[in-house]
């Protein structure tokens, strides 16, 4: 069942007397696709959770409506949708069994619903099958691991053959690896079930692994939607190429003069846009290679070892923070410890306006008349060149 939000707001009243209200979701337009996994993305605060009680039911919206396949659900009530619910925590019944947690949606259901008690069993079982707690179904919620804890709440959640799965930040109570191994777990059920499911999260790399599909959120906003690594490559604002990857993208002031891109006084490299103007630089850790030639110096700061890899650690006027370059140990050679230069990927490189923090794509044509009016030299004119 797809699940369709057209112009979704939610406004909450302020607390204080006299202060603006407060938007926590602002005109949400999108499709959540039948049968996929779409993870929903955002520092917190900007509005995951209130999105999510959106389409549960728990809260109705100011302005717009909310859809499952063609009906209209904007004022049904959370009960009647149809959804599996799981929490932060996961709110199980301390005094019941793990079968009895797992049944007790089941045991509510009234009218053409209501199964018979043969049928709940096999239902609970199915369920704890699939999550792989069904040799745990005698003990107390207070015996079991988070991990496992948070298992049950998935096998309660999805007993009713819930329409869609809706999942609110479910493993941030493990430990790290817990987290790791809860994550593929969720990935495998969803497959398995093929069930619409949509995953809360403020971690992108949780967000980024098992998502077909990631809506990136802030201040109530949607600000990109796409597969995850079509969005890694592709940011459309400074904010989304900020809040994905680990270590974040190094971001530079920069200037856009004559078609090519400076930060500093150095040229980084050709960038058509037919207009001088400040930017904002981004290049991804991975992007930055140290280089004896390389077209961007910096002040070396320290080496940080991670295994596989190694993280060149430097400083730069025109960056705020500390400069990070990840780059194989078989690369490392080339870092004189004092200044060091890198050579930039240009793929791993966007421009962004400095004031909106909008995306600025170099302008093709604009590389076309350059090369015709042999101004700029741009690189691609000159690799055509050679190729002749
Ligand atoms: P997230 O889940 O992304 O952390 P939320 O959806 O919980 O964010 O909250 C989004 C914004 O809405 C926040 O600014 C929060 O303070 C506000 N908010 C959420 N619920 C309420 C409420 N019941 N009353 C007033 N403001 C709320
Ligand atoms: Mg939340």
């Amino acid at each position: 069942m797809k699940v369709v939000l057209k112009h979704v707001d939610k406004e909450f009243p302020s607390k204080t007397k006299g202060a603006d209200s407060v938007f926590a979701v602002k005109d949400f337009d999108f499709e959540f696709p039948e049968g996929k996994l779409v993870g929903l993305l955002g520092p917190s605060g900007c509005g995951k959770s209130t999105t999510l009680n959106l389409i549960s039911g728990l809260l109705r919206p100011t302005k717009g409506e909310i859809f499952f396949d063609s009906i209209d659900m904007t004022n049904t009530p959370a009960e009647k949708r149809g959804v599996g619910l799981v929490f932060q925590n996961y709110a199980l019944y301390p005094h019941l069994s793990v079968l009895n947690n797992i049944l007790f949606p089941l045991q509510n259901l009234k009218g053409k619903d209501k199964l018979t008690k043969e049928e709940m069993l096999k239902r609970a079982h199915d369920a704890a099958e699939l999550v792989e707690i069904s040799h745990l179904l005698d003990r107390k919620p207070a015996s079991l691991s988070g991990g496992q804890q948070q298992r049950v709440a998935i096998a309660r959640a999805l007993v009713k053959k819930p329409n869609v799965l809706l999942l609110d930040e479910p493993l941030s109570n493990l430990d790290a690896r817990l987290r790791l191994q809860t994550r593929e777990e969720i990935r495998r059920i969803q497959k398995e079930t093929k069930v619409t499911t949509i995953f809360v999260t403020h971690d992108q790399d949780e967000a980024m692994s098992i998502s077909d599909l990631i809506v990136v959120m802030n201040e109530g906003s949607i600000q990109q939607i796409g597969a995850p690594q079509e969005v890694y490559d592709n940011p459309k604002n400074l904010f989304v190429a900020k809040f994905l990857g680990i270590p974040p993208i190094n971001v530079f002031d920069g200037e856009i003069r004559e078609n090519s891109l400076y930060i500093g006084d150095e040229k980084i490299t050709s960038f058509a846009y037919g207009k001088n103007t400040a930017v904002k630089i981004a290049i991804r850790p991975e992007g930055l290679i140290p280089s004896e030639d390389g077209v961007l110096s910096a002040k070396f700061s320290s080496v940080e070892v991670m295994g596989r890899d190694i993280s060149v650690i430097a400083q730069h006027p025109a960056s705020s923070g500390k400069i990070r370059a990840i780059v194989s140990s078989v690369n490392s050679q080339n870092i004189c410890y004092d200044s060091v230069k890198f050579s930039v990927a240009e793929n791993k490189l966007f421009v962004f306006d400095s004031e909106s923090g909008e995306r600025l794509l170099a302008d093709k044509s604009q590389v076309q008349e350059g090369k015709s009016k042999s101004a700029g030299k741009p690189k691609t004119t000159k690799k055509k060149a050679q190729t002749k």
